[in-house]
This record gives C-alpha cells, structure tokens and sequence, in this order.
C-alpha cells in the first residue's frame, strides 16, 4: 500500500491540496488498468517483468511515453505520430499549470527544465541526457525538444526582432540537417545512425529567450569514411550529393551519373536522409555560401576518387607498388588530384612511400610501403580530411549559432551519445562509448539516487537505504591511474613496441588481477579481456587497439595537404610555421595524444559542465531491431531495460518520498484538518504541525506521507 502512495508522481511545492486530493482519489479508487499507469513507479510489486508488461500494454495503446520517477521512459513508435509533436501540444505542455499532470512527455520534462531555469531565485543552468542504444529514438528526441525550445523560448514578436529571433531559432534548427548529413550514416541498426556524440546548449537571456547555441560533438566514427561494413553505407553527405548535384556540378565534381565508387556501397538504396537540397539549404542558413559549399563537396568528391586508387603487390620491395594494371585507376588518381588541388606525382609518391628520419642528423630516407601500407595510407588521408572537415563545419555552425557571452545568463544542455554497446566483436570504439556511458551512470547515480537518500538522512527520515549499485570500481579499472586499461593501452603507444595482441592481453591481466570489474577469459580464442560494466559484462578483443589508439598520422600525409591550392584545405590544413621550423631542425614534435587521452579529456569537460546542471533523464527504447511498429519484442526491451538498470531506479522512486512540501506551505494547507479532528492522541498530522511550529528539530520539507496520514488527511474530501 505504501509503495502505490509512494508512487505518485512529484508534487512540486508549488501546488495546492487539490493536486494532493486527486492524487489520493486515485490512490484509493485501486488500481487502474496497466495501460493507464503513467508511471511505472505505480505496477505493484516492480520487477522487471511488470515493468515490461506496462511498457507493453502502454505501446500496444499507442501511449509511448512513460515516467519511471526521475526517468522518462521513451518507446520508439516506429511511425509518424504527427500529432505528438505538434506546436499546439509544444504550447499547451508550455501553458499548463502543472505539464506534469499532463500525460507524460518529453514536453513534460522539456517544460519542467524550462520552469527550473527561471522559477528559482538563483537560475540554475539545466541539462536533458537521452540515452538509449542505437535506433532507440535519441536524435529524434533531442531534435524534437530543440523544435519545442524554439516555440516556447522563442524571442517577442515585435516584428524586427522577430526576425531576428526567428534567425536564430531557425538556425539553431538548422544545424541538425547539416551535422546528420556529415555525421549520421546508415547501419544495420538505424537508417540515420549518429556516428558521433552530441552536446548541444541552448543559451537564454534573463527573459528566458533563447539568443543562442553551442554544440560539442564527440568521437566521429572517422574510419567509416574509407571502410563500410557490408549492408552500411558511408555518411549521407556522399549519397546526397552523388544523388543530388545538377548536370553542371556533375561536370565539375567528376561524378558522372552511375559512376561506380568503392567507397560508396548501398547506393541503389535511397533513403528518406538522401536529401542534398535540404543540406544546402541548411548550409546557406548557417552563413556558408554556395562558393564554399561547392569547394567542400568537391574536395568530398576528391576523397571519392582517392578510393578508387587501388595498388597491386611489388615484386621487388626495393621498389614501390605500382598501380592496379587499369587506365581507371591511373584516373582515379589524376581526378583526386585534380579535385584536391593536389600535384599529381607527389600524392601517388606519399601513398606510396614513407620518410623516416634517423640519426644524429635526422638524414631523410625513404621506404617503399607494401600494398597493405599504401591502402592504410590512403585510408589515413581520407579519414584525416573528413574529420578535419567535420570539426570545422562544427566551428562555423558554433560562430553562425554561438551567442555573444553577454546576451544570455544560463542555459539548456541537451546530450545525445550513443547508449552502451556490447556486440560479439569489441574493440576500441565500444571501450570509449562503454567508459562514457559508466561515468554518466555514476553521474546519475551521484546526483538522483546519492543527493535524494542524504537528503532523508538530513531531514531525519526513518528510511531504508536502498544498495545503490556504485560504479567507482569500474570506472577505476577503466580509467584510474597509476594503472588502469586506458594507462595501459596509453603506455604501449608511448613505448611504441612491437606487442601482439595476447600479450596486451597478458599484460593487462597481470597488471590488473584481482580487480573486481575484470572478467576472465577463459573460454574465447582470440587474445581479450572482460569488463563487468554496470549494464553487463563486455568482452573487448586486444588486436589493433594500441595501433587504433595511436591513430598514427604520417607526417608526410599533412605536409602534402598542406600544398593544397583548395581554399577549404587551406583552412583545414594551415601551414605552422614553427612546426616547420622544428622539422627542418630535425627537432622532434611535441607528443601526439592517444585517442583515449582526447576523449578522456573531452568526457571531463563534459562532466564538468552537467555537474553544474540539474540533469533531467530521458531513456529511450528501441521496442524491436526491425523498426516495425506496433512490434513490441519483449526480449529486445528486457536487454535494454536491464542495460539502464531502470528498475533499480524505479526501485528507488517508489520506495522514496516523490511528493515533497515545503514544511511552511504544508501548515498552510492542512491546518484545517487539526480542527476538524479533535486531538486525542498525537497523530502523525498534528505532530509534524507542531514540531514545525515550536522550531523544534523536524524535517524542513515534509517527505509525505505514510498511510496513517492519509486517512487522516483523507477525511475532509470525503465529506
Ligand atoms: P543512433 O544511436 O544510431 O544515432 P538514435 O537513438 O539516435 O540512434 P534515432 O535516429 O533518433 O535513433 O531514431 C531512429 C529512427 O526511429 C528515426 O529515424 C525514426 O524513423 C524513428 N523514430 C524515433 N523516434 C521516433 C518518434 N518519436 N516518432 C516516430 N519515429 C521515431
Ligand atoms: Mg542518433
């Protein structure tokens, strides 16, 4: 019986005893049909099978949100649902009262984020993490909320600043077709699969307008660009334009109708995503004019050439490899030239031949590569340009939408990164996302689970302390220094020694015995080493992922990008004069980060700034791997459900106190009941008013309510 009162939605301070009277109403009517239950906090008793059962009656209905007390629960309808999306239904979650009477929505928590900014004396800057695992409907959630942010917090509508404020709303918007069309690409999981993370913050002034964004983006899926799995594509932008470009753009990006490309695979298929019209648009919105739009998807076409380059063994290794025996490829390479305003013979020369400088004097000598380098090289340079390009489309979208600091006060971060991932192969990119995903559980943890159980402690609340699952110990195992995988995996890239993958293996399990997060490997074949993450246990195979960690860049590979005569790979590629310098002196660089130290770094900034938000969370949930509506596989869900850990944290939802009240508006409230009820014996009502009263020690916020006070406090409304 406690559990179901407890499972009442949050009751802000802010409403009245009607609010308190509806929620008792129905409380005491039973309970209501599965479907109904808008939060899962209220199946009784939650187990995961309850929770399943809900979440399956409410997506048969058509319902596809759900609370799970501090968690949205999102299902992915897998159709348009028009109408819940609508700028009517945006404004009236904005205009309600209490949006969280409302059924539950991502408006309800966008709305409640909202409120929060502004409804506190001191502004507290807010953030919305959506997570869930690929296909589950992040993206869609996080665009979805930036349309609703740009109805609700849109600027006056005096007509010329309408105008502006229109400008930015809309080229805030504007930023996601282009962001998608360079980094979402499809999978076998999701047509328009982010292959990056995002973090978005939508700046507002004091009146609560949004003047402004800036989006930070993570780990771009960069390899995809030379290398597909079978049944994927290559990010969208090459379909769009090998789709969309007119006969003249044709001539001048060598993209001839039905020219065949190895690094577009899948090009028969035609997705909703292929629109080059809509990218263009969205790019000219953003200030980048057709002139540099053109120089960027012919420096893309460029790239498209390089792929076809392909070289055929040497006999001799004295000598370079030469070209595939076909005039195509020879014209692959001239075209790739060409459109990189790259001279000719020292492109082919870098692919296919690396300097190495030695000795005292730092002489210059020069290897042919094997074929397998040759490709690795010109994979390099086509991975090195694309995400160049990427992070500097990001720059130019951040100064078309960045605020100037002084016209906004706090701000709305939205986060949408790839959920936790565990497939039958993983390797450095699942290690990363996986490490993400802990320090953003632990986040969780911390700031819901830890903050609301102190709470109770200093409040003085009789309480049982639910065993919060602490990730600290992976996270150590993961990243802790002195040793930890990451410091491993960083210290075999800085010792630069030839190591096979068994005994990366060999090194990391001497290193690190007996710490609890690491798993034995004792049954699989191929040399590797388990994790236990809080969402389960991952097997990450060692082969290649000091090598990917390094993601070595040869010197000579930016030198020649560097000789580019392209107006867009002169800003990617700028000439360092003091690198120069240094080369020429035989000096040595400064030391290239490992890809796990960037991104280390990058998820710590990140954390910086959502420890000085108030996180609200949004959990999606891919209902089936198909992406058929109305299609709800329970098996699929349970894994998803078990890999957020959701019913841990309805666990902790329902076994709290959900509806808190100031201890001053609880007197004012319900003062009225002392006298009606005359005062025999001390109940628990009366005595919370008078322990409030005389200052004696006694909760500041009253944590409501346990069953005796119900029924004294149901007297009233039932006459
Ligand atoms: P990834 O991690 O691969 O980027 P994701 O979680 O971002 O995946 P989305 O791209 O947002 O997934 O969603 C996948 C697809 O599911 C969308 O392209 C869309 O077709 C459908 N979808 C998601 N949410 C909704 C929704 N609320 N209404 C209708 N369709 C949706
Ligand atoms: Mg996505």
């Amino acid at each position: 019986m406690l559990q179901q009162v407890n499972g009442h939605s949050s009751v802000s301070d802010a409403q009245g005893g009607e609010s308190f009277r509806e929620d008792l109403q129905e409380f005491l009517s039973g309970e209501a049909p599965l479907h109904q239950l808008d939060d899962l906090t209220k199946v009784n008793p939650v187990t995961l099978e309850t929770v399943l059962r809900c979440l399956q009656a409410r997506y048969m209905a058509d319902t596809f949100y759900t609370n799970a007390g501090c968690t949205l629960v999102a299902l992915n309808p897998f159709k348009p649902v028009p109408q819940l999306y609508s700028p009517e239904l945006m404004r009236e979650y904005h205009a309600a009262p209490q949006p969280q009477k409302l059924k539950p929505h991502i408006f309800t928590v966008g709305e409640q984020t909202y409120r929060n900014v502004k409804s506190l004396i001191e502004p507290v800057n807010q953030s919305i993490i959506v997570s869930g695992e690929s296909g589950a409907g992040k993206t869609w959630t996080s665009r979805c909320l930036m349309k609703f942010y740009a109805v609700v917090a849109a600027s006056p509508t005096s007509w010329d600043s309408h105008k502006i404020a229109e400008r930015i709303e809309q080229r805030i918007l504007n930023s996601n077709p282009v962001m998608e069309a360079f980094g979402n690409a499809c999978t076998l999981r999701n047509n328009n699969s982010s292959r990056f993370g995002k973090f978005i913050q939508l700046q507002l002034n004091s009146a609560q307008q949004m003047t402004g964004a800036a989006v930070q983006t993570y780990l771009l899926e960069k390899t995809r660009v030379a290398c597909q799995a079978s049944s994927e594509r290559n990010f969208h932008i090459f379909y769009q334009m090998c789709k969309g470009a007119s006969a003249d753009e044709r001539l001048q990006w060598h993209l001839p109708k039905g020219a065949a490309f190895s690094w577009l695979p899948n090009s028969e298929r035609t997705l909703e995503e292929d629109c080059f019209e809509v990218t263009r648009e969205a790019m000219l919105h953003l200030g980048i004019e057709t002139p540099t739009q053109n120089n960027v998807f012919k420096v893309l076409a460029g790239l498209l050439h390089l792929g076809n380059i392909r070289f055929a063994d040497s006999e001799d290794e004295a000598q370079p490899c030469q070209l595939m025996d076909d005039a195509k490829c020879e014209g692959s390479v001239r075209t790739s030239a060409l459109l990189l305003l790259l001279p000719e013979d020292p492109l082919l020369e870098t692919l296919r031949i690396r300097t190495i400088r030695a000795g005292r004097q730092q002489q210059v000598f020069r290897k042919p590569c094997s074929r397998a380098e040759c490709d690795t090289r010109r994979d390099c340079l086509a991975k090195l340009v694309y995400s160049r390009l990427f992070d500097w489309l990001v720059s130019v979208i951040n100064s078309s939408i960045c605020a100037d600091p002084s016209s906004w006060s706090t701000f709305i971060g939205l986060l949408d990164v790839y959920g936790f991932e565990s497939f039958p192969h993983n390797s450095l990119e699942q290690l990363c996302i996986n490490y993400a995903n802990e320090k953003l559980q632990q986040h969780f943890v911390a700031h819901y689970l830890r903050a609301q159980q102190e709470e109770y402690t200093v409040e003085g609340l009789e309480w049982s302390f639910v065993n919060y699952q602490d990730n600290q110990t992976c996270l150590d195992l993961i990243e802790g220094s002195p040793l930890s995988i990451c410091s491993l995996i960083n210290e075999e890239c800085r010792l630069n020694r030839p190591s096979s993958a068994a005994q990366l293996q060999t090194r990391i399990e001497s290193a690190l015995a007996g710490r609890p997060c690491l798993g034995h490997n004792k049954l699989s074949r191929e040399p590797s080493f388990i994790v236990v993450h809080y969402a389960g246990p991952v097997r990450y195979h060692t082969a290649g992922l000091v090598e990917k960690n390094k993601d070595p860049i040869p010197p000579e590979l930016t030198r020649l990008l560097q000789q580019s005569q392209d107006p867009v790979l002169k800003v990617l590629f700028p000439t360092d004069p003091e690198e120069k310098s240094q080369e020429e002196q035989g000096q040595s660089r400064a030391p290239v980060l490992t890809v796990v130290s960037k991104f280390k770094a990058s998820l710590e900034q990140l954390l910086q700034v959502l420890h000085r938000t108030t996180p609200h969370y949004i959990r999606c949930i891919k209902p089936n791997g198909q992406g058929q509506a109305q299609t709800f596989l329970r098996e699929e869900v349970l894994s998803q459900l078990e890999a957020c850990g959701l019913v841990e944290t309805i666990h902790i939802s329902a076994a709290g106190f959900p509806i808190r009240v100031s201890h001053q508006n609880f007197v004012e409230r319900y003062e009225l009941l002392r006298r009606l009820r005359p005062r025999t014996s001390p109940g628990p009502c009366s005595l919370s008013l008078d322990e409030g009263r005389s200052g004696e020690r006694g909760p500041s916020v009253s944590h409501l309510f346990n069953h005796s006070l119900l029924s004294t406090c149901a007297g009233p409304s039932q006459g």
